[in-house]
């Protein structure tokens, strides 16, 4: 009998405890890069269903299919928590416009998410241009009052690492309509967070905190082309007035779910390792790079170790959180009913960073674990996984409200040069998706998560 029949039947006993661990990290790549249908329910995702922006018709079937997949693919504990999310309408397109002399200057702009309507009829009115919230507070109510705020502060191009240039102006996004109102503004218009010059605008929340309804200005995003097209003109025609109108709404909050399947563990089932990324989208695109991609991969980590006849000590729960993107009451929710179970999590995973060619992890963890983590760098070599980097809370939005000494929180690091090209847009579609780079992220993932598995806890 030659070795490889006598492997095919040794495989489904097969001890991972007599396999090196350099074997099972090539036996998860090649199940991932040659028999993984992750790529295939991202498409399902994505060009069946398309966008699923928490309270919407797309995020109700994302849910329906999630489950019934996870089910299909024989996952465990099968089930849907519930959780209110807010329900936000874009309605009608958009519309924004400059009138100079005779011509008219149409600029691509969307709403802001949770953002409020202008009246029925828009607002006209001039248009001051300011780089920051700091700038708009200097100067003061007298010049703000009765204008259109245009936040125009670019992400900064020297960060290698685009999160940072986004971490780095995503204020006038989600506060300035906040601080521009206080001060009398009449609407807000922000420069989209994208390092590219292009014509989509980019979408994402924009947060009045305790302002009271009838004090809230809209507030909607315009593309980069759009912003410096617009920040020229109004240098040569400063008096000239924008028209600008959209029709969005705030509904009360609808009921919906996280969607979550397990492979029990074998030792501990008790000790719960979860995997996710979140199912919610914004509405523009179909939400493949943000985060479709991520669910699948979450998924195709149960996949694999099925695959491989791999299970686990601990239980491996995949959760595909709901509402992300305005609210994280999926997260919190999560969160909520853990600790009334009283669960024990040691570890948590998110990929929320596009489908990009993984290049490593984020960690959040204590120095013992962290050390543990970085002693299996050499394993990831051969897949040019690099990057092991200690990095306190930015590991995943999902992941974020739980809470425990000894849990340990990874997000995953893929490429992040193009992904602010898509975030949040119209074309963050399934197109924008290699499935390779797909494949590699959900390889990394499942990699990371057997090692932690096997060696996490002692
Ligand atoms: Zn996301």
């Amino acid at each position: 009998m030659n070795k490889s029949v006598l492997l095919a039947l040794v495989a489904p006993f097969l001890c991972f405890s007599q396999t090196t661990d350099e074997e099972v990290l090539k036996q998860i790549y090649k199940s991932a890069l040659t028999e993984s249908q992750s790529y295939y329910w991202l498409d399902d995702l994505s060009n069946k269903i398309g966008s699923r922006l928490s309270g919407s018709v797309g995020a109700e079937k994302a849910v329906v299919y999630a489950k019934q997949k996870m089910d299909s693919l024989g996952f465990e504990n099968v089930y849907l928590q519930e959780v209110m999310v807010p329900k936000w309408v874009r309605g009608e397109q958009e519309v924004a416009y400059l009138t100079i002399g005779k011509k008219k200057e149409i600029f691509p702009i969307c709403a802001l998410g949770m953002s409020v309507a202008t009246p029925k009829s828009g607002i006209l009115a001039t248009v001051l241009e300011v780089k920051s919230i700091d700038e708009l507070k200097s100067l003061g109510e007298e010049k703000v009052r009765g204008k259109i705020i245009f936040f125009n502060r670019p992400m900064d191009p020297e960060h290698i690492e685009t999160f940072h240039a986004y971490g780095g102006c995503v204020d006038q996004r989600s506060s300035g309509a906040r601080e521009a109102g206080k001060l009398g503004a009449l609407a807000v218009i922000v420069r989209s967070m994208n390092l590219r010059l292009d014509d989509f605008p980019h979408t994402g929340s924009t947060n009045y905190g305790d302002v009271p309804n009838e004090q809230k200005i809209p507030a909607a995003a315009i593309s980069t082309n759009g912003a410096e097209l617009l920040s020229k003109l109004l240098k040569a025609n400063p008096d000239s007035k924008l028209f600008f109108k959209q029709s969005c709404e705030v509904f009360p909050d609808v009921l919906s779910y996280n969607v979550i399947g397990e492979m029990v563990g074998s030792v501990y089932p008790d000790r719960i390792m979860v995997v996710g990324g979140h199912l919610d989208s914004w509405d523009l695109g179909d939400g493949s790079q943000d985060d479709g991609a991520g669910c699948v991969q979450s998924m195709a980590v149960l996949e694999l170790f099925k695959k491989i006849n791999y299970r686990p000590k601990n239980t491996i729960r995949v959760v595909l959180f709901m509402n992300e993107e305005n609210g994280v009451k999926g997260g919190l929710e999560y969160e909520k009913q853990s600790n009334k179970k009283g669960e024990n999590h040691i570890f948590a995973l998110e990929s929320d960073s596009g489908g990009f060619t993984p290049r490593g992890f984020s960690i959040d963890c204590d120095d013992s674990n962290y050390e543990k983590i970085l002693s299996w760098k050499t394993l990831f070599e051969p897949y040019l996984i690099h990057v092991f980097r200690k990095n306190k809370g930015h590991t995943g939005v999902d992941i974020g409200p739980l809470q425990s000494d000894k849990i340990v929180k990874v997000g995953l690091q893929p490429d992040s040069q193009r992904y602010f090209d898509y975030h949040h847009a119209a074309n963050d579609t399934f197109d924008s998706v290699n499935k390779r780079e797909l494949e590699l992220g959900a390889a990394a993932m499942a990699s990371l998560m057997y090692l932690f598995d096997k060696f996490g806890i002692d």
